[in-house]
């Protein structure tokens, strides 16, 4: 007997799901994206002539499943790692490269850390004091901020750690749950007395050789989407059709769009847990813990200059800006370093960030204003003395899910609500069990295959 699946939403999440449940011939599936394209936050467009992503540029490799669906999909031969992973951090206005030994912004070697000039002596010293100080593990849910702050001291979790790690969720590493959002150092502290020696131990115990820690594509992540979507073959993919609402009868689902409603037997919910939360309005207490998950906005906007008008020789991946120094500007991408096809030998290109938990200044400028502002601020720091050659804004509004500290409570509470609500119906992508690309692979993945043994139980 053939089983309908409904998909909503074609990001990664739910374009990984649809690949996988439609394999099965005796399902029937649809996928039901609201916009006009495919790929959610990955998004490559024309930048100066070539192909630049307006979102996601790359992929962690320390966990598999990015890596695997590249293979899956046969493109692992077009996976390119950044020509440079040095940066940079601005401290009180002065731009110092970051230190050797650092890992996810923490000092694992103090002499550079002291050399950075980043912190002064005694915030190096007391960062040096992890490894004499007793465990003071004080359990589960703490914060980020927190574990650097009592093992390292303040200047450590307030120029390094947040900069660096509350730039890859927009976020505020004093709200970011520690063991969700950096993994690694809350299993170093965990299992030793010491962040510094957990951290050494793991590096030594890491297999990674020499497989570069980040991956992208020379055509930009946007690749990444298309091949995924020529993938699924002559499935019912549908772009420009919101889902309106999700409701459950007996035995089976009504989806309904703006253009009609679908009956089927299972729902894989891979939107972001915001409109989660609006499309399951009737499934309490699901609805309401799912809009208790807050999210941070991104404006990011791509600048081109000539290379001749910029002072700074660029030598990096990019530059940290501390909420500290004040300013709009929370990081840039220094985009042709990192990746030197994206722009000929005449150009640079800069991908300028602004917004964050806690700061909504960007959202209530116009592009105008924002173009500005950050232009004026980068070209303060960079040495930049020309006008833009191009410039455009990518506003991501609500994009970044902030994982509180207990997240991971509050989303299996999720699922008993709609194991018990709404049987039949799994959630997938970044709301919930990982912002990164290759987690909401992982979560599409799994969204199928609990849909698939959820279909044999019929
Ligand atoms: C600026 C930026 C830079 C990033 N950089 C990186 C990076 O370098 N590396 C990395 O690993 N990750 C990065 N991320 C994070 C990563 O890109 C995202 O977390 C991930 O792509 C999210 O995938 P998703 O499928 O969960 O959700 P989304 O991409 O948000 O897809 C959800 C889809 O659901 C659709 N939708 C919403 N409501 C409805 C509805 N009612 N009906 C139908 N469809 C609906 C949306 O239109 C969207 O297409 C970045 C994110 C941003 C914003």
């Amino acid at each position: 007997m053939t089983r309908e699946v409904v998909v909503v939403g074609g990001g990664i999440a739910g374009l990984t799901a649809l690949r996988q449940v439609q394999k099965q011939p005796e399902v029937n599936a649809v996928l039901l994206e609201a916009s006009s394209h495919f790929g959610g936050k990955i998004r490559t467009t024309n930048f100066l002539g070539r192909p630049v992503d307006e979102g996601a540029d790359a992929f962690i490799t320390r966990v598999p499943w990015g890596i695997e669906l590249c293979e899956e999909l046969g493109l692992d031969s077009f996976l390119i790692s950044p020509s440079t992973s040095s940066a940079y951090v601005l401290v009180d206005g002065v731009l110092r490269k970051l230190p050797a030994g650092l890992v996810l912004g923490v000092p694992t070697k103090l002499l550079p850390l002291m050399r950075s000039r980043i912190v002064g002596p005694l915030a190096a010293i007391r960062a040096g004091f992890d490894r004499f100080l007793p465990d003071d593990w004080p359990g589960d849910d703490e914060s980020v901020g927190g574990l650097i702050r009592r093992r390292m001291g303040d200047q450590i979790a307030e120029r390094l750690v947040d900069p660096l790690l509350g730039s890859i969720s927009a976020g505020d590493t004093d709200h970011l749950d520690a063991a969700l959002g950096a993994p690694q150092l809350e299993t170093a502290a965990r299992r030793n007395r010491s962040l510094i020696i957990g951290l050494k131990e793991q590096a030594k115990a890491s297999a990674h050789g020499q497989t570069p820690i980040f991956l992208g594509f020379e055509n930009g992540m946007g690749h990444l989407v298309e091949t995924l979507v020529n993938s699924v073959g002559d499935a019912d993919i549908r772009t420009n059709t919101p889902v309106t609402a999700i409701t459950r009868n007996t035995g089976n689902f009504v989806v309904t769009t703006n253009q009609s409603s679908i009956e089927c037997d299972a729902v894989i919910l891979a939107t972001p847990a915001h409109q989660a939360a609006q499309l399951l309005a009737t499934c309490q207490p699901a609805a309401d813990r799912l809009s208790s998950i807050e999210h941070a906005s991104v404006a990011m906007v791509t600048m081109g200059f000539k290379r001749s008008d910029v002072g700074h020789s660029l030598d990096g991946s990019g530059m940290l800006i501390p909420r500290g120094e004040g300013l709009l500007t929370t990081a840039a991408s220094w985009g042709s370093s990192k990746w030197p096809h994206w722009a000929d030998e005449e150009h640079v290109i800069l991908r300028v960030s602004a917004g964050r938990a806690g700061d909504t200044r960007a959202l209530a400028l116009d592009d105008n204003e924002l173009v500005e502002t950050l232009l004026t601020e980068v070209a303060n720091i960079l040495e930049i003395e020309g006008d833009l050659v191009e410039w455009r804004v990518s506003r991501w509004i609500d994009a970044f899910p902030q994982y509180a500290p207990g997240h991971d409570r509050l989303v299996a509470a999720i699922e008993r609500d709609l194991r018990s609500g709404m049987p039949g119906l799994f959630l997938a992508g970044a709301g919930y069990k990982g912002i990164g690309i290759p987690a909401c692979i992982n979560q599409g993945n799994q969204s199928a295959e609990a849909t698939l043994d959820y279909l044999k139980t019929l």
